[in-house]
């Protein structure tokens, strides 16, 4: 069996990650995406192990100290962090997972799995970003002015990524991730075992 992909997907807050990634899932059996570890404060709706995990600075400090993290940042004011359990028993199985994580995340992924998929999302002007934010109804207007000032800054990192995929019109742009990852499971050298596996088979004696 083939090995799952590990895709990492960033960009700017409130450009549409969250909903983006939700959507490539819908009626996956073999794409998931991980729940990562945080020092934020759950928002309004917001559910503990399903949006993340909700864990104060000395729990998220421990993690570290015990290696439990594929990769940790502060963003924003917080700890995020990837849990590493689960994942590679996933990627084993043929499932593939998503990260969604930030740009200083994704460059540490970037070198302990090279192999990765790296997606960063483009908000289509920085208007509708401020909209989008502030529509989302979930953080204060500081909170919301702090992820502001970082955009420009972020925007400079979307030439490390693999690919980027301007969310304008959502489903246009979740059709866009899903075909990249049908793509990239179609890479000569993710496909090496399949190829052996029929070079194995027997045929029928009179044409061998
Ligand atoms: P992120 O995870 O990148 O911070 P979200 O997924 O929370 O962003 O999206 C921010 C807000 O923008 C949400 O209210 C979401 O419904 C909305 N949104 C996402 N994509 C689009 C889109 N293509 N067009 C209009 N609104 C969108
Ligand atoms: P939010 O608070 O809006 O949910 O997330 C803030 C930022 O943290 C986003 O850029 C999001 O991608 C990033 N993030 C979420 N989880 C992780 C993680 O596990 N690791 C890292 N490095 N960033 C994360």
């Amino acid at each position: 069996m083939e090995k799952g992909l590990l895709i990492v997907i960033s960009g700017p807050s409130g450009t549409g990650k969250g909903t983006i990634c939700k959507k490539v899932i819908e009626n996956s059996t073999d794409l998931e995406v991980s729940v990562s570890a945080t020092t934020r404060k759950p928002r309004i709706g917001e559910i503990d192990g399903v949006n993340y995990y909700f864990i104060n600075e000395e729990d998220f400090k421990e993690r570290i100290n015990n290696n439990d993290f594929l990769e940790h940042a502060f963003v924003y004011g917080n700890y995020y962090g990837t849990p590493k359990s689960n994942i590679m028993n996933k990627l084993n199985a043929g499932i593939s997972v998503i990260l969604e994580i930030d740009i200083q995340g994704a460059l540490k992924v970037r070198k302990s799995h090279d192999d990765g998929v790296f997606i960063f999302i483009l908000p289509p002007s920085l208007q509708e970003l401020q909209k989008r934010i502030v529509s989302r109804g979930t953080d204060s207007e500081k909170v919301i002015s702090n992820r502001l000032k970082c955009t420009k800054e972020e925007l400079e990192f979307a030439v490390e990524y693999d690919y980027v995929v301007l969310n304008d019109d959502l489903l246009e742009a979740t059709d866009k991730v899903r075909k990249i990852i049908d793509v990239e499971k179609m890479k000569s050298h993710r496909n090496i075992d399949l190829v052996e596996q029929i070079k194995e088979e027997q045929t029928c004696t009179k044409y061998r």
